[in-house]
């Protein structure tokens, strides 16, 4: 199923984190202006009431009622905030009102019932205004006095602004919209090439590679891991190949050859018995060889496959090369080799497959056998050093060019390859050996000089547990 385009998601969640982000400006905007031109007015109804009570502390016992309206009145006039004012006391007798206010017959309320200020807003005759009232007590007398705004154009000031944020919303988010989509189809256009280029690639061409833009970002990286990811991947299949090839080749041989042996052997009826004899035990070795062959096949397609199930346990080194060298043993006498073993008494633990470990070993005891001379010697040796248990099997055979040392552990490749095949070798052995130690986290080596022998290794780390 194909899903929205990553540009477009992108644009979806740039759209969404845009308009919340835009809408909390707007909101916290609006609130703040409006709190701010509030808290000036309030501030400014708060001098005016102060004001009111400093003339009356002052003047109240100096003049009559008449008097101080006509101060009032004068005082309003030039006052901030006009002629917008009421005061009344405790009775609730007008000391003042002035003509709006008495005009609209606004209430007041008596200084008794008004124990703190009060801030209130109100339609009067087609305008808006703020009220402050607040309770004074002059020369000992309570006294309310009420001050007022007009807030026509607060109102209309704080609905422009208003207007304006929503106007500006819509618009603004359309442009950061189409922007961000411009923007992300832009920066993810590479990213089509790159997939149009990779799907183009198949296994006919694994050695095609994508363009790497030079960059310096996610995109050139992008493409350099897939030209690594397509290296890696066509020198597999490359080893695949190969290795069918490899395959095919080992196993056509003998099979021909069992072929060849059998109808040379049915062609001519009339032969001894002991003819068809020879000819049914040279089947028979070839078959032999051949199902070694295949098994060795097996195990390794197994262990490309992961599928080998190795069981891990502490195990005994010693043990383990001990019951390899009993065994190799009897090979090298029969080969006329002679054999000695340095295996400590005192175990050294490890964790292993016991029986794969010791299959590896057999296969370098084995090689060694195949590899060295009649009279030649094989010797064993294991030691624990530095948390390693180190094993390993020397030759005085025949030894290895230093040009073929890189390549005797790859699968099938063999220094001569008709010795090898006579001794029974299908250049297998040490691909197994290197998987096995491989598997138990260890290194596998060798040391060697043509004509003169070698020493391969082994060292897998100790169970420190
Ligand atoms: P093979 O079945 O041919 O012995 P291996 O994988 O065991 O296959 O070994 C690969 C090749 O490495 C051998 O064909 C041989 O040329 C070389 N080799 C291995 N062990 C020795 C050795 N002890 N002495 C000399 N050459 C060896």
């Amino acid at each position: 199923m194909k899903g929205p385009s990553i540009g477009f998601r992108l644009s979806a969640w740039y759209f969404a984190v845009f308009t919340c982000g835009l809408a909390a400006f707007g909101i916290t905007s609006w609130f703040g202006m409006r709190a701010s031109v509030f808290h000036a007015i309030d501030d400014e109804l708060r001098d005016r009431v102060r004001g009111v009570s400093q003339f009356m502390e002052n003047q109240i016992s100096a003049l009559s009622l008449p008097e101080i309206r006509d101060e009032f009145r004068e005082h309003s006039v030039l006052g901030p905030g006009g002629d917008l004012f009421q005061v009344c006391d405790d009775q609730g007798q007008w000391l003042y009102r002035s003509v709006p206010l008495e005009n609209a017959n606004v209430a007041i309320a008596l200084p008794a019932s008004l124990p703190s200020p009060q801030f209130q807003d109100l339609r009067v005759e087609h305008h808006w205004l703020r009220f402050y009232s607040q309770r004074i007590v002059v020369n000992g007398q309570s006294y309310t006095v009420q001050v007022a705004s007009l807030m026509n154009e607060t109102y209309e000031a704080l609905e422009r602004f208003r207007l304006m944020l929503l106007l500006a919303a819509p618009l603004l988010l359309i442009l950061a919209s189409v922007g961000g989509y411009w923007l992300s189809s832009r920066a993810l256009a590479p990213v089509d090439g790159i997939s149009q280029a990779a799907q183009r690639i198949s296994i006919e061409n694994l050695d095609d590679r994508l363009n790497v833009p030079e960059t310096g970002d996610q995109l050139q990286r992008l493409s350099e891991t897939l030209n690594a990811m397509l290296s890696r991947l066509a020198m597999s299949v490359r080893q695949m190949k190969q290795f069918t090839a490899d395959a095919s080749h080992e196993l056509r041989a003998p099979v021909s050859l069992i072929r060849t042996t059998a109808e040379v052997a049915v062609q001519k009826r009339d032969r001894p018995a002991s003819e068809y004899l020879e000819a049914l035990d040279e089947i028979l070795q070839e078959s032999e060889r051949t199902s070694q062959v295949v098994d060795s096949l097996m195990l390794l397609a197994r262990a490309d496959s992961g599928k080998v199930a190795a069981e891990f346990s502490a195990a005994d080194m010693c043990a383990i090369v001990r019951g390899a060298a009993e065994q190799g043993e009897k090979l090298l006498r029969l080969r006329g080799l002679q054999f000695a073993a340095g295996v400590p008494n005192a175990p050294i633990w490890i964790q292993a497959d016991a029986d794969a470990l010791r299959r590896a070993f057999l296969i370098l005891i084995d090689n060694a056998a195949k590899y060295t001379p009649r009279a030649g010697t094989v010797t064993v040796a294991l030691e624990a050093r530095d948390g390693v248990a180190f094993a390993s099997v020397s030759d005085t055979g025949i030894g290895i060019a230093e040009e073929d040392v890189g390549h005797i552990f790859d699968r099938f490749w063999r220094a001569d390859k008709a010795r090898s095949r006579e001794q029974g070798g299908a250049g297998l052995g040490l691909s197994i050996a290197k998987w096995i130690v491989k598997m138990h986290n260890g290194s596998i080596g060798v040391e060697s000089k043509l004509g003169e022998g070698s020493r391969f290794w082994i060292r897998v780390p100790l169970d420190h547990v």
